[in-house]
Order: structure tokens, then sequence, then C-alpha cells
């Protein structure tokens, strides 16, 4: 059997999490996370980074920082992960779902201005597959507004728009390292990116269980205690010095996957221009990190016969998001738009397996099992 996903160890991992153990430090923002932070900062531009324990802890600690009234509307694309639109429920704003666009699944920049009312407070914009949404269009609806723009970059660590690292365009982002992301910190763990100044001591504050903890260790203060409102969001040292492991090889991980996705771009494009399916659109001014390769077939009893066949063939494909405004949670909420983009996709995108340990043989023989089934 070919599985869907394997999480990829660079070799290093188990030797910095004893190293974290034997320091005698285990608890948050020791020497490991300082380092990953701090290595994010450099390579990405970011102004201000935290680790978290996960990628939904760094949408809550986003949505939080928002600063949300009841009655406030956030924007949100309905082709996502629950947590995207989760993280600012909780923090009681309306959810506002947006459709995707025909020619990949995020959010559709064109038709968003006509979804901003009065009572919008915050656009998130999610980065799906790893391939940027159109930011200049976004971004420019934000300002006119006078909106807040957090980016779900949490498929999109190591991807670009028009040279900008995601991640660094919004106020706000929220990255992930669950197992199944490019880079791992150890099955759980994510990052918040503060790139708007005025964000950045309330952050600290939010990770630190609501206390000014971080300005007391600087010096800044000569005690701290309990300052505003917050949470426990730092992962401990253990999953800090694995993620160390991953970030130090990012760069062999990034390469492999993409050799991965361009074997799969370049053996399935026959079938692609016999109109079988479609390939992953990359837009000119987005880049491409390798995080998935999904097909788009015509419709979903097409692609349920393929995951079946694939299955049938030893092969693990498997289908994505179900549309959050027609959830079983969400849909009484729901305005009642229809949204027919992200359905589409709910019902025809398919995902193939695409991970570092995977070969170029497999790769070859997964779009071979998919040929034979279309002869
Ligand atoms: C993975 C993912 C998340 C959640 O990240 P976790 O680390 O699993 O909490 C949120 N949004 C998107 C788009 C994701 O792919």
């Amino acid at each position: 059997m070919i599985n869907f996903n394997q999480p990829h160890l660079t070799g290093k991992e188990a030797h910095y999490m004893y190293e974290a153990v034997f320091a005698g430090k285990l608890s948050g923002n020791g020497k490991f996370t300082k380092a990953c932070q701090a290595w994010f900062e450099q390579r990405y531009g970011f102004r201000k980074c935290l680790l978290t324990t996960s990628g939904t802890d760094a949408l809550e600690m986003c949505a939080m920082l928002c600063n949300l009234r009841p009655g406030d509307e956030v924007i949100v694309p309905s082709y996502t992960f629950v947590s995207t639109a989760l993280a600012f429920l909780r923090e009681g704003a309306k959810v506002v779902f947006a459709d995707s666009m025909t020619r990949n699944p995020n959010i559709d920049a064109e038709t968003l201005e006509s979804l901003v009312t009065p009572r919008t407070k915050v656009i998130v914009p999610v980065h799906y597959a790893g391939v940027a949404c159109d930011m200049d269009a976004i971004m420019t609806v934000a300002k006119k507004h006078d909106l807040l723009v957090v980016e779900d970059a949490a498929q999109a660590i190591d991807s670009y728009y028009k040279g900008r690292p995601l991640g660094s365009i919004g106020h706000l982002a929220a990255f992930s390292f669950h197992e199944t992301k490019n880079i791992t910190a150890g099955g759980e763990g994510g990052l918040l990116v503060v790139n708007d100044e005025r964000f950045v001591r309330r952050a600290e504050i939010i990770w630190e269980k609501g206390t000014n903890r971080a300005e007391f260790f600087r010096g800044e203060v000569n005690k701290y205690g309990w300052v505003d409102m917050g949470s426990s969001f730092l992962p401990s040292e253990v999953n800090a010095a694995f993620l160390w492991a991953q970030v130090e090889n990012i760069d062999d991980i990034q390469a492999k996957r993409k050799l991965l996705w361009n074997t799969y771009w370049e053996l399935l494009q026959p079938l692609a221009q016999q109109g079988r399916f479609s390939l992953p659109d990359i837009p000119e001014y987005a880049t491409n990190n390798a995080h998935m390769f999904y097909l788009v077939l015509p419709d979903l009893d097409q692609r349920t016969a393929l995951i079946k066949y694939l299955k049938d063939n030893g092969i693990c494909a498997v289908f994505h998001y179900l549309s959050l405004h027609s959830s079983e949670y969400y849909r009484s909420r729901h305005d009642g738009r229809s949204l027919p983009q992200c359905d589409r996709y709910a019902d025809c995108l398919v995902r193939l397996p695409l991970f570092y340990d995977l070969s170029v043989d497999s790769v070859k023989q997964i779009c071979e099992t998919i040929s034979t089934y279309y002869q």
C-alpha cells in the first residue's frame, strides 16, 4: 500500500530532543524555541514569530489579537479547514463565508468586496495547497475598508507571492507544523507571525497566559503579573527541538517535494489535456511549495470511482474539505448564499500521495495506474 502521507525524519530530531531533555529546561521559550523563532524571522523577514502548540492555536491568537466585538464580521473561505472559521467564531464574530475561484480553491478576491459590510473587521485568506491568494487585490480591499488581514498560511511555509514570503503580507499570519505539513514539530505545532508592530506586545502577553512574563525575563519590568486575556500557547522545548531538526533541512525537504510534484505534473499532463481532470493551478503571481498534488475531476461519481480504483490498486488517495457553510455545525447559521465553487472542490478534488520519503518510482507507478484506469 502506498500511504497518503508519512512524516519524514531528517535524522537529527531525536538528537535535539535528547539535548532538550538533558538541558534540564523542558518548558516553553527555551533555547530551541528561540532558535526556531529567530530562524523564521530572519529567513522570511517576519517582524515577530511565536511558536504555538498548533496552527489552530496560532489562528486563535490571531483572532484574539483582532479584538472583535459581538456582531463583528469576519470573511473566511468556505473551502478550508474548520480551524480557520472556528478561531474567529470562538471570539464571538459572525463568520461570512466566501466562495473559491474557478481556477483554484483560493478565495475569490474579485467578489470579496461585495461581502464587506460596515460590521466587517477581518479577512482571512487561506493559501490552499501552499499557493498564494491574490494578495494585492485582498490588501487593496482591506485598506479601502480599514480591515485586518490574517493569512491562514498553515500549508504555505516557504512559498511566495510576487517574491514576498507568504505570511509576511497580512497584519498577522498562522502556520501549522502538523505532521501532514511540509515540516513538523513532532506531530503538532504552529507559528504565529506578527507583521504589524501594533500587535507585537499583546501577542507576547496572550502567548504567556495573559501575563507580561516575557518583558520581565528581558528585564524590562521588575515584576510580572496578569495584564490581559491569554492562554497557554507555548509548545514544550521537546517539540521545538524536533522542529529545529526540520528547519535545518528545509531546503532539502522542499527540493524533494518539488521533484515529486513536478514528476506528477509531467506524467499526468496528457490525461489533463484529454480533459479527464484538471491539474493544480499556480497563478503567475505565486510559487509552488509542493505542499500538495491534487486533481479536480468533472464530478463526484468520477472522483469516487477513481479513489476506489486507486485503493484497489494499493494507492491511498483522499478527498479534502467539505464546505464549511453546509457543515452540520454551521449550516443553520449560514446566510443561505450558495457557494458553487466551494461545493465543486468539495465534490471533485482528490489529493495524491506526496511526502518526502515517497520515491520518484512510486510517483511513476501511481501515474501509470491512473493512465491504465482511463484506458
Ligand atoms: C492544517 C491546517 C490548519 C490547522 O493546523 P493544526 O496545526 O492542525 O491545528 C488550519 N488551516 C489550514 C488551512 C490547515 O491546512
